[in-house]
């Protein structure tokens, strides 16, 4: 598992790399758009290049791209639908261009679950018709806000079937925790990874977003948290991880940056889970005292 970060590519792509290499990451998350805007921006061929080269140097390896927030691939409304299908499309291919390992997607909004469970598998079996893997697509798990599609497994395993076409997952421990699976408990646990391997499998997770809930289990909102300060805390973390049939290529924090230090901060408390287990006790009492 190689620990990353997602990180803002501000001032242009290779500074998401700069900044991955100034804290220590082994991977790396980036947006290649602006996550709330349809207007996409014209990328270069020489800062793709730029990008391409300063990645061999810091061997961030793999890079993870994230689906901007504003397609909805489950939208009933057809001029949103296509719209969301043309933007999953120009943003898989620009993920191409950078040599991306993975797009991580959310299924988005529905009103009527089956429709929108057939829009989104048909929106990603276009996509990947027109480029195959990689990166290979990888949809996320939700907290189910809303009329969110995707907090339960096996609706993602639905949806991953009827596409036809090879699609991992990327499985986010806030949202987990939120839609219901007890996360600080082995018999959660064991429900989230059964769902799992009777679904898509184990070997479907290729990305981990690893990120505390500030929010109750069960909760279905969506509300990332500093590792070991939230709902799920550093014992029920440390419990997810250590389970052996997890082997995710990336771990990845979405956890909130209000301060230069939080990065850091909560890589070092990844680090520590990634630990054996007696360094645990002395960080609790740190992150308490
Ligand atoms: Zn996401
Ligand atoms: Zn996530």
């Amino acid at each position: 598992m190689r620990l990353g970060c997602h990180l803002s590519i501000a001032g242009g792509l290779s500074r998401a790399l700069q900044r991955a290499q100034g804290l220590g990451c082994q991977s790396l998350q980036i947006f290649v758009q602006n996550p709330r805007a349809w207007q996409g921006r014209q990328v270069t061929d020489a800062e793709i290049e730029a990008f391409i080269a300063l990645r061999r140097q810091t061997a961030i390896d793999p890079l993870v791209v994230h689906l901007s927030y504003l397609p909805n691939l489950a939208a009933s409304g057809a001029l949103l639908y296509q719209r969301s299908r043309n933007r999953l499309q120009q943003e898989l291919a620009l993920a191409a261009r950078l040599e991306a390992d993975f797009l991580v997607c959310h299924p988005g909004h529905a009103l009527v679950n089956d429709a929108g469970v057939q829009q989104v598998a048909a929106a990603v079996a276009a996509a990947v018709g027109q480029i195959p893997p990689p990166p290979l697509i990888l949809l996320e798990n939700t907290a189910g806000q809303g009329q969110e599609l995707g907090w339960q497994i096996p609706q993602l395993d639905q949806i991953i079937k009827l596409s036809g076409v090879p699609v991992g997952l990327c499985l986010d421990t806030a949202h987990a925790f939120a839609a219901g699976y007890d996360l600080r408990h082995q018999v959660g646990i064991d429900r989230l990874l059964t769902e799992i391997a009777q679904g898509p499998g184990l070997t479907a997770i290729r990305v981990i977003h690893l990120n505390d809930s500030r929010v109750p289990l069960g909760s279905r909102r969506d509300r990332h948290w500093h590792l070991g300060q939230g709902e799920i805390g550093l014992v029920g973390l440390r419990q997810f991880l250590s389970q052996a049939e997890l082997r995710p290529q990336a771990l990845i924090l979405e956890t909130p940056k209000k301060q230069s230090e939080d990065d850091p901060r909560n890589l070092a408390v990844a680090r520590s889970l990634l630990r054996p287990q007696e360094l645990i006790s002395s960080l609790h009492t740190d992150l308490v005292g």
